[in-house]
């Protein structure tokens, strides 16, 4: 049969578990995660008894992470953060087998189909103990143990060999693809950094060869002269209107200094980080009447603890328009809301000007 796949091995062995597919034209991949699907019959059976407030815990996978009362045990009720394994990985690494990355895949798995193992590990971070919905609205101290359990997690996943990756982010509301209301964010770790991400990666690495200085820094510097696209600031970290913004008052967060990782970022600028984002959010909450978002944070891969060519950053998408059919076919997006405007409407409200 040499290095094509039988149409026999398709039918005899269903896909179960997560695996890398990759598009023989143009080389773009997916994870095709079937168990996923079991989620959405789950969620709606347990409307009422939702798996992530307190006293459920038993409707969780044990805990690999939390912020809890002092003398509590893990998995009781007492805790404030939790941080689970997903029910339903989109990713799972497997004991069997080598941890692959897409690059890694036979031959044939890119050019004829099938899909090889997609491993990595996904978590839940699961955002207080009460039935809230809205991330902005956490107190100013639960707010900061969920940002500080992210970065507990991107230190642990730097000790484990197999990951390259560790991507969290943050869905709100049904439109920013939150299929659970109780807030929460996630982290899928991962071998390789993927897609848009890699592409910044290899940019930032592309102009620090050419201007031997990070490409962030040169462009925060530009943008804090300039001064239009400008949210917020304080003393460490700076909110902006991305100049390309693909969505309508996409805000992007960063320090002011170089730091390639919000791990290993000093305690100043962290503190700074997670007063400036809560503020940005809390604007945008009352700006756009809480809007579904997407919250996209990019640090630094691991295996590596200082990137002079790439600067961390959290990246804030609200969802006030859908992708249509023009964005699928390109990949371009149509932004109705020039960034300027943007800036100048958030700043006005966050400031209270
Ligand atoms: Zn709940
Ligand atoms: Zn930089
Ligand atoms: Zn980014």
């Amino acid at each position: 049969m040499g290095d094509i796949v039988s149409k026999s091995e398709f039918v005899l062995n269903p896909v179960t578990a997560p695996e890398y597919r990759c598009d023989p034209i143009t080389g773009i991949w997916s994870i095709i995660a079937p168990e996923r699907a079991k989620r959405l019959a789950i969620e709606s059976e347990n409307r009422s008894r939702c798996p992530f407030c307190a006293g459920n815990e038993s409707l969780t996978l044990p805990e690999v992470f939390a912020f809890r009362a002092e003398k509590s045990i893990a998995n009781d009720s007492n805790w404030r953060v939790r941080v689970i394994d997903n029910l339903y990985p989109a990713v799972r690494l497997s004991s069997t087998e080598v941890c692959y990355q897409p690059n890694d895949c036979p031959d044939h798995v890119r050019t004829f189909g099938g899909g090889c193992p997609a491993q990595g590990f996904h978590e839940v971070i699961i955002e207080g103990p009460e039935h809230e919905r809205s991330f902005v609205k956490l107190s100013k101290n639960l707010f900061r143990e969920v940002i500080l359990s992210w970065k507990q997690r991107l230190l642990f996943y730097h000790e484990k060999k197999e990951i390259g990756y560790v991507q969290i982010f943050k869905n709100h509301g049904p439109e920013a693809g939150a299929s659970l209301e109780h807030s929460h964010s996630q982290l899928i770790a991962l071998s390789d950094p993927p897609g848009f991400i890699a592409e910044e990666i290899r940019s930032g690495k592309d102009y620090y060869q050419q201007h031997d200085r990070c490409t962030w820094c040169d462009w925060l510097k530009k943008e804090l002269d300039l001064g239009i696209r400008i949210v917020a600031q304080n003393h460490s970290c700076v909110a902006i209107s991305a100049n390309a913004a693909r969505w309508p008052f996409e805000t992007w967060i960063l320090p002011r200094t170089h730091f390639s990782h919000l791990e290993f970022t000093s305690e100043e600028i962290f503190e700074d980080f997670i007063a400036l984002t809560q503020n940005v959010l809390l604007g945008l909450h009352h700006a756009l009447l809480d809007p579904p978002y997407n919250l996209v944070l990019h640090s630094g891969p691991m295996r590596c603890k200082n990137l002079p060519s790439f600067h961390w950053h959290l990246e804030i998408l609200p969802r006030l328009t859908q992708p249509g059919g023009f964005e699928w076919a390109t990949g371009r997006h149509i932004n109705p809301v020039p960034p300027e405007q943007a800036a100048k409407f958030l700043h006005r409200v966050i400031s209270g000007e």
